[in-house]
């Protein structure tokens, strides 16, 4: 089974994710994750699209496309976050494997920014924190591996309006094409902090329901 998880940037595709992966059984496959795990490995993939993650710029379709081949070959049971973006990249991936559901994080911009703004990021392993919404145990430190949290190059201000912007030119067409195959189930929440656990637990029942909309 392929499942997207689907909205604008800080949307809360990671937790959700995380959580509804446990609930569906599924292996979660973040793109961005792995795109800088790539950097911060400084693989060759890695120093080629450090830039373009650094300016908030999406990875061109045929390269990322090529890539995400190569990482869902031979699995079947994944949650997708991040991947496809772009309609060319929703058309590829239905040539892979047809998603069976989207589920689409619809969150206002002035509480994206607000959540962004505040994100907190493990160099070490990745996990990622809030300053309002999730945080760490300890000030500055990942509570699951020990390593030092920072803030992502891409969610400075400046930068996440520019996400903002390419999310609404290229990523709202990626919707309408699903929409268009009935496969979408839409989250809205305009909350700037909500109780994780609970919301998952609303959308998990929303997904066994087929629910096309629910609020949080
Ligand atoms: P994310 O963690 O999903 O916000 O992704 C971080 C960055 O990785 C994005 O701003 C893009 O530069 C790049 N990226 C992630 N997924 C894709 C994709 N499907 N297509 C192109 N670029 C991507």
């Amino acid at each position: 089974m392929i499942l997207l998880i689907f909205g604008p940037p800080g949307a809360g595709k990671g937790v959700y994710g995380q959580e509804l992966s446990k609930k569906l059984g599924l292996e979660v496959i973040s793109t961005g994750d792995l795109l800088r795990k790539e950097i911060r490995e400084q693989t060759e993939f890695g120093l080629k699209i450090k830039g373009i993650l650094d300016r908030g710029e999406l990875v061109p379709d045929d390269v990322i496309i090529e890539y995400m081949g190569k990482v869902l070959s031979g699995r079947d049971n994944v949650l997708l976050d991040g991947f496809p973006r772009t309609v060319k990249q929703a058309e590829a991936l239905d040539k892979i494997a047809k998603p069976e559901l989207v589920i689409y994080l619809n969150v206002p911009k002035e509480i994206i920014v607000k959540r962004l703004s505040a994100r907190l990021v493990c160099e070490k392993c990745g996990a990622s924190y809030n300053k309002i919404t999730l945080k760490p145990k300890k000030e500055g430190i990942c509570d699951s591996c020990g390593g030092k949290l920072y803030v992502r190059d891409d969610d400075k201000p400046e930068v996440i309006e520019k996400r903002f912007e390419k999310y609404e030119k290229e990523t709202k067409d990626v919707l309408d094409f699903y929409k268009s195959k009935g496969i979408v189930l839409e989250v809205l929440n305009d909350k700037i902090n909500t109780d994780i656990k609970e919301a998952s637990e609303k959308i998990f029942e929303a997904i066994k329901k087929k629910s096309e909309r629910i609020y949080l």
